[in-house]
């Protein structure tokens, strides 16, 4: 399996500045089949970088987009919009959740619209702060996974990227911890036993499971060698060029 590294870039950088760190990016970076990078530019950047993107070296993600096609829905971009732009949508991110409320619901239709439109979901879930204290975790985690891939189809399963991002653990959450290697690891064989409940053990071993949570280049080489994670999604770290490629090297590392 490929390992991911994946930066989500939030609301920073104007086109050209989205452009210019493209540039750079695919500049310092052979192709490495091992290693998928991807990156999540604000939407009005995307369809310029998709013409710029070398594919064999980076991967666009939509950071968002709506799940019906067209239609009366001012201000949205559907994912049939983004099809060929981008190869993956990150979905259910935490601030989609919890700043614009975005339900497991919502969530599980944007899963599907992605899929339908040959984009690949990664599907982010994780607890809060108050669910881990309250001993919810377990709970949180399933809930957000069976819902989220609940109109997936059994042949689409193979089209699906999980990523466990504990929400206490975002940077830009006010007294961010860092998830420690045995929290990871739990919550990630949490994830795999729930797929192979529903889906069988071949899903739950070929599901790629990537961590975000404050993911640095100091970091990345720990996180990456948690049994059961495939990659990371860093969002503040990713919007440091060095660091971001500090951390596909250490993927590199960790892959040999
Ligand atoms: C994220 O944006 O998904 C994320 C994990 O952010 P950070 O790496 O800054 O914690």
């Amino acid at each position: 399996m490929k390992t991911y590294v994946v930066g989500n870039w939030k609301l920073n950088f104007t086109v050209g500045e989205s452009s210019i760190y493209l540039h750079k990016l695919m500049k310092a970076l052979p192709v490495h089949r091992g290693i998928e990078v991807v990156v999540a530019p604000s939407t009005i950047a995307l369809q310029p970088l998709s013409l710029q993107v070398d594919r064999h070296k980076i991967k666009l993600a939509a950071q968002n987009g709506f799940y019906r096609d067209y239609g009366a829905f001012t201000g949205e971009t559907s994912y049939s919009q983004l099809r060929g732009i981008v190869d993956y949508a990150i979905i259910g991110h935490s601030e989609r959740r919890y700043v614009f409320s975005e339900d497991d619901k919502f969530v599980q239709k944007k899963v599907a619209a992605a899929i339908r439109n040959r984009i690949t979901p990664i599907l982010c879930i994780g607890e809060t702060e108050s669910e881990r204290a309250f001993g919810e975790t377990a709970d949180a985690i399933r809930d957000q996974l069976v819902s989220g891939l609940m109109q997936v189809g059994d042949d689409d399963l193979d089209k699906v990227v999980i990523a466990y991002e504990p929400v206490w653990a975002i940077s830009s959450v006010k007294s961010a911890k860092l998830a420690t290697p045995d929290e990871v690891a739990e919550v990630v064989r949490l994830i795999r036993g729930t797929l192979a409940e529903i889906y069988g053990e071949k899903v739950a071993k070929d599901m790629p499971v990537l961590f975000g949570g404050s993911v640095n280049s100091s970091n990345a080489g720990g996180y990456l060698t948690v049994p059961g994670v495939n990659g990371l999604l860093a969002g503040g770290a990713s919007l440091i060029l060095g660091e971001f490629i500090d951390i596909i090297e250490a993927a590199k590392r960790v892959r040999v």
